[in-house]
């Protein structure tokens, strides 16, 4: 993390999808054929893994956060700046606004998920401290209404001067716009909204073309602006968003201001900005069909993915800049992999799939989320990590909260929005995009589908799936096939795996043969569905050995354990001597996987075997004897206090790309059906 004044800081931002109600309005061309979210309100998630992180985030995380905002001043500011109280601003940066917001935009999706009448009286008294801070004409800065003009290197001798720089101010209200459209969505409230209104008003007011034509320094209030277009229907926000994007340019990489937007073909500088900015671009292409924007932004994803991305799902190599490094250049102990950075590669991602409606897009997804993502946050809810690097030495370890507190405010806000993430839909398509117990109730085409899913995902590729609509109903089922069942690691030629899997996928629809054909990573399954329909699909899910390209150094001649689309690694303390970085693997040797129900709140691990090795006085290498080789989930590392920990294990021999895989065969018995899946 940045504590020098002379470093650009992160913050973050993040959102999540709530309902897109009614995109009615000039720029959707076809609402019909537009893929639209499943909110996560209308899923109810029940699976062990998922739902207790859900509940952890409800009872201890969004609590501590509140906590620490109160203990900082991040809340008095507030006060403050409404005239309640005195002072100077308490906390330490102009951007802690924004914690704020992104706790109350995480607690109101909370609330959805567990009606709490107390933390819903404490955001009404929250959002009444913001609405006393906002001045008279919507603008809303605690630290230049505390302390005035020209008090902070950062803020400017007025509003808006160094906003392209680092005076924050479009980012904060960014996350507010975001806070505020949740908190209406979870209570049916205006009183957040109106606030947020009457700033991005004021915004309107004061950007546009032939009136302030600056950029915000730090991205995020495109994402925002969405969101409040689509609550409100209102498509000044949208060109508001649009006009933050265009008016890029001429700038510095390090938020990527360089180029005009739709000039940019690869990514650059700090991670969040990038990925956020990358989220807003794809927002406005899926909204306007501006065809300038979906070329850049496929081109930029096709770098990130295929350079740039580790097998975590982690992006932004490098401390120095929090951003993204050269082609292949992806240290492992210094990587930086920001866990705001993960969020917004889930964000981007996700609207990557809304515009295009292609599984490849939650591959890189689901990666993140169960790995890079996830492993920002204790177990506990108490502990959180800003860098997410893939080997360590013993040095890092989850801190309590952190001075900039972008990534646990994040989390607050991220966790209950998963369950948004797990199906979309079309007017007559329904999509299956992740597999956790669950039951949800969906409409389509003006009718109420309940599907419910059963399975032991991540750790075993099995889902029963049950479709109950109200009346026997025509529509399209398509379920995700997930890359990692294809023999592809990871989209792209970044990661592959050192060997092919030839099992088949199997789909069963209530036990009968029935056509259907595969399309962008979706077995799309048209009929008439009628109560208690069953669906069976069934992925092999076997231990896989991943390489990574020859271009990428820090992994050459080493191999990761991948199974489904969880990442395993060795952690010091299930080892013998714990160590961890003295450790070759054998390429050939055999690795079996177990679930254990009592380690780690339940997980499976990967059991094997490696050799120690031994540095002599000359510098050479002694491997010593076979010795007991435990993996566990990346996620989970540093639950058990620190110690040594490694994704990318060394091998004995050179291990190279293998040939490229088949075709997958998906059976549907007893008919056979064999397709590429892409
Ligand atoms: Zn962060």
């Amino acid at each position: 993390m940045k504590t020098t004044n002379n470093l650009l800081f992160s913050l973050i931002g993040i959102l999540s999808m709530i309902s897109l109600s009614g995109c009615k309005n000039q720029f959707v061309s076809d609402v019909n054929n537009t893929i639209q979210p499943v909110p996560f309100t209308s899923v109810k998630v029940t699976d062990d893994l998922w739902a207790p992180r859900i509940k952890r985030n409800h009872e201890v995380t969004i609590p501590i956060a509140f906590g620490q905002s109160e203990k900082t001043g991040r809340i008095r500011n507030f006060k403050i700046a409404g005239g309640l109280e005195e002072g100077k601003f308490q906390s330490n940066y102009p951007f802690d606004d924004s914690d704020v917001f992104k706790i109350i935009e995480g607690a109101s999706y909370s609330l959805q998920t567990f009606p709490d009448p107390g933390l819903e009286a404490y955001l009404d008294t929250l959002i009444y401290y913001i609405g006393l801070a906002q001045e008279d004409d919507g603008y809303i800065y605690t630290y230049r209404t505390i302390m005035g003009d020209d008090s902070h290197p950062w803020i400017g001798a007025k509003r808006w001067e160094k906003t392209h720089i680092l005076s924050h101010e479009l980012y904060n209200i960014g996350h507010m716009y975001e806070a505020a459209v949740a908190h209406h969505q979870a209570t049916s409230k205006r009183t957040f909204l109106d606030i947020a209104i009457k700033s991005a008003d004021l915004v309107n007011r004061d950007f546009g073309w032939g009136k302030i034509e600056s950029y915000p320094g730090h991205q995020e209030i495109e994402i925002g602006l969405v969101k409040l277009y689509r609550v409100t229907g209102n498509p000044k926000y949208l060109d508001l968003a649009k006009f933050f994007l265009d008016v890029r340019g001429g700038g510095e990489e390090y938020n990527q201001a360089h180029k005009q937007v739709t000039e940019q073909t690869i990514a650059v500088g700090h991670a969040v900005r990038a990925a956020y900015m990358y989220t807003g671009m794809a927002d406005v292409a899926t909204l306007t069909n501006d065809s300038g924007y979906v070329n850049a932004i496929d081109k930029i994803w096709q770098d990130v993915v295929y350079k740039k991305l580790y097998l975590t799902g982690g992006i932004g190599a490098t401390g120095g800049n929090e951003g993204f490094g050269e082609p292949y250049n992806l240290p492992n102990m210094s990587a930086y992999c920001e866990t705001c950075a993960s969020i917004a590669n889930v964000f981007w991602n996700y609207r990557m799939f809304l515009l295009h409606g292609s599984s490849k897009y939650y591959d890189v997804l689901e990666k993140t989320l169960y790995n890079g993502l996830l492993s920002g946050v204790s177990l506990t809810g108490d502990r959180f990590f800003y860098p997410n690097p893939l080997e360590s030495s013993g040095q890092h370890k989850r801190q309590e909260w952190f001075g900039c507190a972008c990534c646990p405010s994040n989390l607050c806000r991220f966790i209950p929005s998963v369950p948004g993430y797990v199906y979309a839909k079309t007017r007559n398509r329904l999509y299956v995009n992740l597999y956790m117990d669950n039951t949800a109730k969906i409409e389509l085409d003006g009718k109420t589908i309940e599907v419910t899913q059963q399975t032991k995902y991540p750790w075993n590729g099995k889902v029963e799936m049950t479709i109950t609509p109200d009346l026997p109903l025509n529509f399209t089922l398509c379920l995700r096939v997930p890359g990692w069942s294809q023999n592809e690691a990871v989209p792209g030629d970044l990661y592959h795996y050192l060997n092919n899997n030839e099992n088949e996928i199997i789909l069963k629809i209530n036990g009968k043969a029935k056509e259907y054909s595969p399309d962008k990573g979706y077995l799309i399954i048209s009929r008439k569905w009628k109560k208690g329909d069953i669906v069976e699909l069934d992925m092999p899910m076997p231990v896989r050995k991943v390489i990574a390209h020859k271009n990428v150094e820090a992994d050459r001649d080493k191999i990761a354990i991948q199974k489904g689309p969880i990442v395993f690694c060795a952690e010091g303390i299930d080892q013998k001597d714990n160590h961890v970085l003295n450790l070759v693997y054998d390429p050939e040797t055999n690795l079996e996987s177990e679930y254990r129900s009592e380690l780690l709140n339940g997980v499976q691990i990967i059991i094997g075997e490696a050799k120690s090795t031994k540095r002599t006085v000359d510098g050479g290498v002694i491997m010593e004897n076979n010795q007991p080789l435990t993996l566990i989930p990346y996620p989970v590392w540093a639950n058990r206090g620190s110690c040594e920990m490694m994704v990318w294990l060394p091998t004995t021999k050179e291990v190279s790309r293998p040939l490229p895989a088949p075709p997958i065969v998906v059976s549907q018995k007893p008919g056979k059906i064999t397709g590429s899946l892409n």
